[in-house]
């Protein structure tokens, strides 16, 4: 084989990556729309009309539960508060076990530190780098309480195995489908092969609204309280004693009209996007077959993948040289990247979760290793005063 051109060889290229254009005429308009009416965001944080929030946030919410047949779909305002809502919405307590994969973005595990919730990283599949389910059950003990399970990359995870053990021991299973939206398994979409599941809107993702995140599930109640989660829920429980939950503390994460509006217009385009990618994942899938030393991805059977991005293993021994000479030889053969979304090749994805400070140190919340030390009921006093009011 010739010599990369960085190692003195002659260069093949100098191609320059095109930029990622998906914004359009459609959401200039749409965003116009929006600016005309004056009504950014039509969310009020009190029971009423505006408690879900106003027209182009419903008409997403229904436009993206239609596309992929779930019952329920709720916008965030990025699929990390999302995974948030989601721990609080399943009821994750402090000192629960939720079993998360050590190689993901690191909002996948983070999630349930915020409700108490102490992260247990299982293994992954040689294949899928989405988690292993014989290491997901020998991790299993009477704290487990829910799995989050990552479609890495746009590929599916093995729900079949995945819920069979869950099923088995009574846990929820949360899917984070942030690289996969329009995937399906067994002509059943991401997200909804668990109990509750969802996408992120972010400028890298498929599709986007700069920001944003959209859960979907098929069960009334967690979706409930996921709309209670997003807006405030402690003072719409306060107005609605029927309502079948009680202990909601709710933030604001709240999509607006503008980013609504952006990914409706996105949404018609996602059938397109992921057209275009598989196409470009078949002359890699192609061309890496005779390249000694690369191994190309694998399409679980009965499901299709979204190609966020797409992972290589790597043989140093067989290439003949380390990853990280070979990814600058491969990058030195493109011109320099004017846009981060121009990458072309890099080294590996994440470092595993687990290795981070985070877990390493016990440092999440507060200086006392909470929650990883949490162990069982602590005293705990709430005082509150008679407050007079007076007017002046
Ligand atoms: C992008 C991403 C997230 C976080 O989504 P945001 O919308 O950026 O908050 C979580 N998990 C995975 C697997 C992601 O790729």
């Amino acid at each position: 084989m010739d010599k990369p051109a960085i190692l003195g060889g002659k260069p093949l290229f100098g191609y320059e990556i095109p930029t990622r254009t998906c914004i359009g005429s459609e959401e200039k308009n749409a965003v116009n729309d929006v600016l005309d009416s004056g009504e950014l965001s039509s969310f009020l944080g009190a029971p009423g009309k505006y408690f879900n929030g106003g027209k182009y946030i419903k008409r997403f919410e229904k436009n993206f539960s239609e596309t992929i047949n779930a019952k329920h779909a709720i916008s965030v305002n990025s699929w990390t508060s999302g995974l948030m809502t989601i721990m609080g919405a399943i009821g994750i307590s402090p000192g629960d076990e939720i079993i998360c994969s050590p190689y993901t973005m690191s909002a996948s595990a983070t999630c349930a530190l915020f409700y108490g919730g102490v992260p247990i990283f299982a293994d992954i599949e040689r294949d899928s780098y989405c988690l292993d389910p014989i290491s997901i059950e020998k991790l299993i003990t009477p704290k487990t309480k829910a799995i989050i399970v990552v479609h890495l990359f746009g590929g599916v995870a093995n729900m079949e195995s995945i819920m069979s053990i869950a099923d088995k021991h009574g846990l929820i299973v949360v899917e984070d489908a942030a690289q996969a939206p329009g995937v399906t398994y067994k002509e059943k979409s991401v997200g909804l092969h668990g109990h509750i599941g969802g996408f992120s809107l972010n400028y890298h993702k498929h599709i986007h609204a700069g920001e944003g995140g959209v859960i979907v599930t098929n069960n009334d109640k967690y979706a409930l309280r996921c709309r209670m989660i997003r807006n405030h829920g402690e003072n719409y429980v306060d107005m609605n004693p029927k309502l079948p939950i009680d202990n909601t503390i709710g933030g604001n994460y709240r999509l607006t009209e503008i980013q609504a509006a952006i990914a409706i217009e996105q949404l018609k385009k996602l059938t397109n996007i992921l057209e275009y990618r598989n196409i470009l994942a078949k002359c890699l899938t192609d061309g890496i077959k005779s390249i000694h030393g690369l191994e190309g991805a694998v399409v679980r059977n009965n499901s299709n993948h979204s190609w966020y991005l797409y992972p290589i293993r790597f043989n140093a021994k067989e290439v003949g040289m380390s990853r990280d000479v070979f990814v600058e030889a491969v990058n030195a053969e493109f011109k320099d990247p004017k846009y981060m979304e121009q990458v072309i090749l890099t080294y590996g994805y994440v470092r595993p979760l687990y290795l981070s400070r985070v877990y390493q140190e016990k440092i999440a919340i507060g200086g006392k290793g909470f929650p990883f030390n949490y162990s069982g009921i602590q005293k705990v006093c709430v005082r509150w005063q008679k407050i007079v009011m007076r007017i002046a």
